[in-house]
């Protein structure tokens, strides 16, 4: 595939993943194009070697997984694992407000988002809506994309807000609340984004219980620069490497041992969910897997030795403008390469014996890699690595490709680096030893 091909993959799951639920779907229709087949938690499963397989957790995450054709007891997990949540603003119950002329939603922050650059934006909306069910514990289910934009969040004009270039704070309640209409007809006053909801999903207002939905850019991905090194995108945190492992399971298959790609939401906030890197879904998807050949948590925890989880997220690149924000030693720049993520605080994963491994699979395959660390009087964040490795104590490492705007509502990293992510999944899953 060209590099170009690489990156044509990452804008069509940016295209198609417009909140966790859809990005799960997005991931869903390749690994069937790939002969995985889905498993439920609620059913016997019946495994064969060399069987690709997935199951869906809550909506939003998911773990697929191959079982190599020679697979034994003994064989240890690969798992590479990444988020399919990103920072923005999502619809709140009885979201109807009517001042002043407009129609508006009331909505909230989720995650760190950059807030200023949500202004101004084509917004839309997509999630999952949950429809009266003819049985109280069964609700039904529907994912709904508007697709087109119908929402926006306008500046203030500069002539009545002059101090804007010196840096604005926005409220979060009162300052990110979208217009998308102006008041008309009486009747439609009441509930008209319930109504507009109904109206897209065929069904009558009173059928809708609850959704759990988010605000996105409809912009699509780009390529900028002059020989298109950039991708300036929404949602490259974390689609970005949700793709490259997906590319990578579907591609990269081992004899012995077990593949696994596990998709976690709620990483923005924390991951302590149950559909979270922090909860026990990852674990006990692999003791499901040992249970199922007839042997569970005794292998599982013989496999803690040399097993080993490859988180992948995004890094911080060096920016051209304020280049003392990085590391003096340490500078990542876009298109030359995944950053291997390192702190102390173990905020990222920081084991010297994985990190090792990721730099030999690279020199082996040629593929460029770079350090990140933060500068030591500041911090940047953290991600799944370091939580996900506390209920499955494996050798961990931390890396991604290096992002410029990380969590503003439009993204940059370096073209050539989504092959060189891809390149060393691939890697991680194919080496047998
Ligand atoms: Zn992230």
């Amino acid at each position: 595939m060209s590099t170009n091909g690489y990156a044509e993959d990452l804008l069509q799951l940016v295209e198609e993943g417009t909140s966790p639920f859809h990005v799960v779907s997005s991931v869903e229709r390749q690994l069937r194009a790939g002969g995985f087949q889905q498993l439920y938690m609620e059913q016997d499963w019946s495994l064969n070697n060399g069987g690709s397989y997935y199951v869906i957790h809550h909506g939003s995450s998911l773990v697929a997984f191959t079982v190599g054709k020679a697979f034994q007891f003994g064989d240890v997990f690969r798992v590479a694992a990444a988020h399919t949540d990103f920072p923005g603003l999502r619809v709140k119950p009885a979201p109807e407000i009517t001042k002043d002329g407009y129609r508006q939603l009331n909505v909230e922050v989720y995650g760190g988002a950059i807030l200023n650059t949500w202004l101004d934006r084509p917004l839309s909306a997509a999630g999952r809506v949950v429809l009266r069910g003819e049985k109280v514990f069964e609700p039904r289910i529907r994912l709904v994309d508007f697709r087109k934009p119908f929402l926006t969040i306008p500046n203030l004009a500069i002539h009545i807000n002059r101090d804007v270039n010196k840096g604005v704070e926005l409220n979060k309640q009162t300052d990110m609340l979208p217009v998308l209409g102006l008041c008309g007809e009486e009747e439609e006053k009441e509930e008209f984004f319930r109504k507009c909801l109904a109206r897209e999903l065929q069904v009558e207002p009173e059928e809708i219980l609850e959704y759990e939905l988010g605000l996105y850019n409809t912009d699509t991905g780009d390529f900028l620069g002059l020989s298109e090194e950039f991708i300036s995108s929404p949602r490259l945190d974390n689609l970005t490497s949700v793709q490259a492992i997906t590319t990578g399971l579907l591609s990269g298959a081992r004899d012995r041992g077990i593949n696994v790609a596990a998709f976690f939401d709620h990483e923005e906030i924390g991951s302590r969910t149950k559909q979270g890197a922090g909860s026990v879904l990852l674990s006990a998807v692999l003791e499901r897997i040992l249970l199922s050949y007839g042997r569970g948590r005794e292998k599982l925890l013989e496999s803690f030795s040399k097993s080993m989880l490859l988180s992948v997220d995004v890094g911080h690149g060096l920016h051209p403008n304020k280049a003392d924000k990085n590391d003096p030693t340490n500078k990542d720049v876009l298109g030359k390469g995944i950053c291997i993520k390192e702190a102390s605080g173990q905020s990222y994963a920081t084991d010297s014996e994985a990190v090792a491994i990721v730099q030999q699979l690279c020199e082996a395959e040629q593929i460029p890699y770079q350090k990140f660390v933060n500068r030591s009087d500041g911090t940047s964040g953290g991600t799944l690595g370091s939580i996900a490795s506390t209920l499955f104590p494996v050798r961990t490492v931390d890396i991604g490709v290096p992002l410029l705007a990380m969590h503003s509502s439009r993204e940059l990293m370096g073209t050539a680096d989504q092959e060189s992510l891809v390149r060393v999944v691939k890697a991680f899953y194919s080496w047998e030893q």
